[in-house]
């Protein structure tokens, strides 16, 4: 027989993304609906192990929905990857009745979370909170859309000032892993370029085309690259270029954590919303230890010990259509 949850806690956890509050948001004001008293942990799994841990009413969620960042604040926590670290979490929780658990973060927290739920009486409901979108197990993640606009915007000023010179840009946008903000920014920029990790770059294409570009004075060209590209980063691939086509005018553009910042977009306000409400959901009907997913515009769980990071298959209709519509 499960025991029923009476308090709980929120913390997010890893890499923030906008909408993270927007989901505090949730889960605080759907536990207070249901009755539950709803705790928030600071820095991640770090509050829960040194006992930084506050109480949340309905009030302390007031005017953050569009704000960025994270109220509770995120963390990584060595602590935690040791029995002895979430023994100490586990007391903490224990000692003021904490008998559920929703975590915000990342595949990495969702693995902390499936640990400790496998070794402690808390059940614990995850919520997907990365801009990078790679997580099995659901169409969206919390901060992707606002990361992804966040990208588009910059890249299309760039596009301005490279139009202005005539100009190559070489741009960098965040995903070591994954390459879902370089494939969406790319094809909402018009980019002549997409270089991720998932695949491989035929570097002699790309200059190949750059040449028969530059033949018919078609000198304005983005490209989009992943952090984690094979090439190792925007500068890398324009070192590249510049030594086989030396007359390019090449400029480099690393867009870095801007991509994490700023207000959430009311795509991801929405998830986080939703998402928010079907943890606490989930944690009062007795649904434990899975993440919280949306699949073709329903929601999809996930045990927590089947939460993985999704390797992305790009189809190459993608691929063809970048190619189409960037001549
Ligand atoms: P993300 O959630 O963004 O993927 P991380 O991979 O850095 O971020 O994980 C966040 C935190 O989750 C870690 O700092 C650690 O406290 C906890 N965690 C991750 N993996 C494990 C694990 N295998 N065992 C225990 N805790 C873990």
């Amino acid at each position: 027989m499960k025991q029923k949850v009476t308090k709980i806690g929120i913390l997010s956890s890893g890499g923030d993304s906008p909408g993270m509050n927007a989901a505090i948001r949730a889960v605080v004001r759907t536990g207070i609906h249901h009755g539950l008293e709803v705790f928030g942990i600071m820095r991640g799994y770090s509050g829960m192990v040194e006992d930084d841990i506050i109480k949340m009413e309905s009030r302390s969620v007031a005017n953050i929905i569009q704000r960025g960042g994270t109220i509770l604040k995120t963390a990584r926590c060595k602590d935690f990857f040791e029995y002895e670290g979430r023994k100490k979490a586990y007391n903490n929780l224990k000692k003021r009745g904490i008998n559920g658990l929703v975590i915000l973060g990342g595949d990495g927290s969702f693995r902390g979370a499936q640990i400790f739920s496998s070794e402690f009486d808390i059940p614990c409901i995850g919520l997907p909170g990365t801009i990078d979108k790679d997580i099995a197990g659901t169409d969206f993640t919390i901060g992707f859309d606002t990361a992804v606009n966040t990208a588009v915007e910059a890249i299309d000023k760039i596009r301005d000032t490279a139009d202005a010179h005539d100009r190559l840009f070489v741009i960098e946008v965040m995903g070591r892993d994954a390459g879902y903000i370089a494939l969406h920014s790319g094809i909402a920029t018009g980019a002549e370029n997409i270089l991720i990790p998932e695949r491989k770059t035929v570097m002699n294409d790309i200059l190949d085309s750059l040449e028969e570009k530059e033949k018919r004075q078609k000198l304005v060209n983005l490209i989009v690259v992943a952090e984690g590209d094979e090439f190792g980063g925007a500068q890398e691939v324009a070192n590249v270029i510049k030594k086989k086509l030396p007359n390019l005018e090449i400029r480099v553009a690393i867009l870095g954590h801007i991509q994490r910042g700023g207000s959430p977009t009311c795509m991801d306000r929405l998830l986080a919303s939703r998402m928010g409400y079907h943890a606490v959901e989930c944690l009062v009907e007795g649904k434990h230890n899975v993440f919280v997913g949306i699949v073709n515009n329903k929601m999809h769980y996930t045990p927590l010990n089947e939460a993985v990071k999704k390797k992305q298959v790009i189809s190459q209709e993608w691929m063809k259509i970048v190619k189409i519509l960037s001549t």
